[in-house]
């Protein structure tokens, strides 16, 4: 019980070793990205891949994707075998793998680093977020807030990630950029593994309780699925199978989201949970909901929000020009400056038993995301005339992006970790997780369809998003009153 441990800024000491491991995760996955799509079009004269653009797009989008949908297996392997202490710590070794071989030149070894960061995520970041929740009581008014301070640490670590990733890859070359990332992952793991102690019996073992044969069929099980990793991975570098990445890449949403129901299905049908869990597991599908949808909109950030940064907005200020990628950094700023505000928020609120629901939360966070778009929408009628729009435009939709995504995003995270059923925590988790993986395909897919305009006006497609993000936040908003009195913990409920 660390209900007394206020060791981390009030918070129990574990939150520091959970915070920093974080961090350098996602210090390696962000630094890495943001230099995916230039790596992999940049010729091969370059340094590069030589690989159309096309190609390019869609191999992100598929890799971005993967990494969140492979949660789901990282909480079922938790679960069922190694408890969430040694997911996080063998996810890291393989994430850190991963950078390693990607940092060796060749485009063989740079799909095998993909795949290796893929899977080391997937163990690792549903796992990493669902022992925040665990570091404190049922009753704990500082789950929320702690949760938000988690946050910062992902977005302090995105920041580091860029900065020194970016340096590397303009300064010295790409592949040095993806050796730091490896560096940043193994820094993550020492200290995680210095500061584990803080962390106490929390995620020690399995939660979901098996037969010896269950264990054994569940080992085999993961075997069968690297084997057939392997076998794809060396079919594909022969060129003995050929996959239209392009083509993958469009059905992958419905994949995602048909995969999400069958498997949010399976738990809820046959995971004989009494009527208590069931209410909660219908307030946290409200949640999944609110999620996918939220990212949805939100990451048009690195699409339709980038081109309007580069093609509509002054960027000239007198003689210096403005990188159009400093625009990307502006929400990790506005996280890392607005977080402690939130947090101390959420236990205000709490204290004094005036805390939105989660559902509710979640809903403001989508309208005011939204609120974002309209900003944008009168930018993109301004930038129509073809004159260029003052930056003051984005920075304003930036930041209320970051106000939304500080009242969905933390949020959903805490109600996750308080409403799933505890065996199933690091699934439930992974399946959350997933939500952030169909909301980047759907932003792709609405990037796609909308902002290939010959005119190059946005308007449209931010209209559109307008419509869908409001009535999706109007929706969540109402169906949250009703669901509102499911979200008690345990004990409360009984
Ligand atoms: N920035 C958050 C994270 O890295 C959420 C990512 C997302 O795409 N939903 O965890």
């Amino acid at each position: 019980n660390t209900s007394n441990d206020t060791s981390f800024f009030g918070h129990p000491g574990g939150l520091l070793t959970l915070f920093f491991t974080e961090m350098w995760e996602r210090m390696s996955y962000y630094g890495m990205r943001a230099l995916l799509v230039i790596f992999m079009t940049m010729t091969l004269q370059e340094g590069g891949l030589d690989f159309s653009k096309d190609n390019a797009y869609a191999i992100y989008g598929l890799y971005t994707g993967a990494v969140y949908f492979m949660g789901l297996s990282g909480g079922w392997i938790a679960d069922r075998l190694l408890g969430g202490q040694s997911a996080v710590w063998y996810g890291g070794i393989t994430i850190m793998l991963g950078h390693i071989i990607l940092a060796i030149p060749s485009t063989n070894t740079f799909f095998i680093g993909l795949i290796f960061v893929v899977l080391g995520t997937g163990l690792l970041k549903p796992n990493i977020s669902a022992m925040v929740g665990q570091l404190y009581t049922e009753q704990d008014t500082r789950r929320d807030s702690g949760y938000t301070i988690y946050y910062m640490g992902i977005n302090l670590g995105s920041v580091i990630g860029n900065l020194v990733c970016g340096y590397l890859a303009t300064n010295w070359g790409y592949h040095y950029a993806f050796g730091a990332a490896a560096i940043g992952m193994a820094v993550g793991l020492i200290q995680y593994r210095m500061t584990q102690h803080k962390l106490g019996t929390i995620a020690t073992g399995p939660t979901v309780s098996m037969s010896a044969t269950g264990i054994r069929n569940s080992w085999v099980g993961v075997l069968i699925f690297l084997l057939s990793i392997v076998v794809v991975t060396f079919l594909m570098s022969t060129g003995a199978m050929v996959i239209d990445v392009v083509s993958v890449a469009k059905s992958v949403a419905y994949i995602f989201t048909a995969i999400f129901v069958l498997y949010y299905a399976s738990i809820f049908f046959f995971g004989n949970l009494d009527s208590a869990e069931k209410k909660r597991m219908i307030s946290l599908l409200l949640i999944c909901i609110a999620s996918a949808c939220f990212w949805a909109g939100f990451e048009q950030a690195g699409s339709s929000l980038n081109i309007f940064a580069h093609e509509n907005t002054e960027r000239l200020l007198g003689s210096f020009e403005i990188p159009t990628a400093w625009f990307q950094s502006l929400n990790a700023i506005f996280i890392i400056t607005l977080s402690p505000f939130f947090a101390a928020l959420w236990i205000n609120l709490g204290k004094k038993m005036l805390d939105p629901s989660y559902g509710i939360k979640c809903a403001i966070g989508i309208l005011i995301m939204a609120s974002g778009f309209i900003v944008m929408f009168f930018a993109a009628q301004a930038a129509a005339s073809g004159l260029k729009v003052a930056p003051y435009w984005l920075v304003a939709t930036y930041f209320l992006h970051t106000v939304g995504e500080l009242c969905l995003s933390p949020v959903a995270l805490s109600a996750v970790s308080k409403l799933s059923p505890k065996r199933f925590a690091g699934q439930m988790m992974g399946l959350f997780v997933l939500t952030y993986s169909i909301g980047n395909v759907i932003a792709g897919v609405l990037a796609g369809s909308f902002g290939g305009e010959e005119s190059g006006d946005l308007s449209g497609l931010f209209a559109f998003i307008i419509q869908f993000t409001v009535s999706i936040g109007v929706i969540v908003f109402l169906v949250a009153l009703f669901t509102r009195k499911w979200e008690k913990p345990e004990q409360e409920n009984a």
